[in-house]
């Protein structure tokens, strides 16, 4: 083998590029393979974003140079009801922050090779030693991991992925220029999050505008091909169809414009993760489903996957150097315990939201704005107590579909 790591890391996303950081400043011999080139970089995986992730900005020391907007609340939308809750947010540069979090893990001593598409893991007498990547280059190392999102060409190959295609949720997004976000018909957008539940223009999803400043925001829709999908959804109508119909259709994009070349899309699958490990070997990220099931925030979990591998990294590699399956387990506990916990009942939550029409959204919001703010943040972690609460007889029919779908 021409060189060698301490770990192998492919793609440079936020999990794969955090985990260098991370693997690099305890002073690992790290490597990233990404398969873009490195003047484009991020050209096909350039994708939205924005969260309610202040803890994220501190606890990863995010430069607010990354931060393209601060938001102050976040707004819920039916077809004709809102709700609004204050709440710090951050709608990223998403550029800029992938490119900071290379530069940063470069000046801890992570190398890159860009322009390098991983292939498959080099495995010799059962044991996993390498990986091998664009036409015939290899590199070894005592720890791989997979950070390519869905694509998990490592993670596939190992056995370990186990994403399923009817939990696939594909999204789009465009930036405009002249957006009313402040249209007397709907909420106030201006410093806000906003999230749509409305079946006619995201089936089987949501759609989202998200305020950058001024007159701009980033507005987009995605949707898992579920059964409310195959109701409502126009025939031959695609993802970008269904979001051209919103913007010929809401008044708030009457005179909005396209800022030139500004378009993301991408994929992530909505479902509870199998294995994420065996020997040698960790899936972080999206290529193990770590998008929440009801927002579809994806990165600060990515950015929680990638320091639970790092320690379990750390773990496995200080004085004897043991990667047997069964160490490298620690990265799934922590992922259970840390990156999503309760994920099986957000699961449940996004299956039956989702299986609602749009008059039970309406009425979901009437009931949401009645709730303290404590009941929210209970119901949101997941608490079944609270979430019972919010169903009503005529529910039965969702619960109904949800049990005969699981
Ligand atoms: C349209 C859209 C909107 C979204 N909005 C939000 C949002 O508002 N908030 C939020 O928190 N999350 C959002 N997400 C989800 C979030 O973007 C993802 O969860 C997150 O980017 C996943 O990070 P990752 O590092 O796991 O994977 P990715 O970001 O997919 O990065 C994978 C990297 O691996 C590289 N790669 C792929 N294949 C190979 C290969 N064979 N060899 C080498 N390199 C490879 C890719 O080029 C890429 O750089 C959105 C996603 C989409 C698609």
């Amino acid at each position: 083998m021409p060189d060698s790591y301490d770990v192998i890391i492919a793609g440079a996303g936020p999990a794969g590029a955090q985990c260098a950081r991370d693997l690099a400043e305890r002073g690992y011999e790290v490597v990233v393979l990404e398969t873009e080139a490195e003047g484009e970089f991020p050209a096909q995986s350039n994708k939205s974003t924005g969260g309610t992730f202040a803890s994220m900005m501190t606890s990863f020391g995010i430069p607010d140079d990354t931060v393209m907007h601060a938001t102050e609340s976040v707004v819920l939308e039916s077809p004709n009801e809102h709700f609004v809750q204050g709440q710090p947010g951050f709608v990223l540069d998403y550029e800029a922050f992938k490119e900071f979090l290379v530069e940063d893990g470069r000046h801890k001593g992570a190398e890159y090779r860009f322009d390098a598409r991983v292939r498959d893991p080099i495995v010799e007498d059962g044991d996993l030693v390498g990986i091998r990547y664009n036409s015939d280059q290899e590199v070894s190392g005592e720890i791989i991991i997979d950070a390519t999102g869905p694509a998990a060409p490592l993670a596939k190959d190992l056995g370990i992925a186990n994403l399923e295609r009817k939990n696939h949720a594909i999204g789009i997004e465009y930036f405009f220029e002249g957006v009313d976000l402040d249209h007397p018909d709907f909420a106030d957008l201006t410093d806000a999050m906003m999230l749509r539940l409305d079946h006619r223009y995201a089936p089987g999803g949501y759609s989202w505008i998200f305020h950058t400043g001024g007159d701009r925001a980033k507005v987009g829709i995605c949707h898992i091909q579920n059964e409310r999908y195959r109701e409502h959804a126009t025939q031959n109508r695609t993802v970008d169809g269904h979001l051209e119909h919103w913007l010929d259709t809401d008044p708030r994009f009457k005179n909005a414009r396209r800022v030139a070349d500004n378009q993301v899309r991408g994929s992530a699958h909505v479902q509870f993760p199998g294995s994420m490990s065996t020997d040698s070997f960790m899936a972080i990220g999206d290529t193990v489903p770590s998008v929440d099931p009801i927002w579809g925030q994806g990165i600060y979990k990515c950015m929680k996957s990638a320091r639970a591998a790092a320690m379990t990294a750390d773990r496995c590699l200080t004085r004897k150097i043991d990667t047997s399956a069964e160490e490298m387990t620690v990265y799934d506990d922590l992922w259970m315990d840390q990156v999503a916990p309760r994920q099986d009942r957000r699961l449940m939550m996004m299956r039956l939201l989702y299986l609602a029409s749009n008059e039970r959204y309406d009425r979901l919001m009437q009931d949401l704005n009645k709730l303290p703010r404590d009941i929210l943040s209970d119901i949101n972690d997941g608490n079944m107590r609270e979430i019972v609460k919010l169903l009503y007889p005529s529910d039965l029919s969702y619960l109904w579909k949800y049990w005969r779908g699981t």
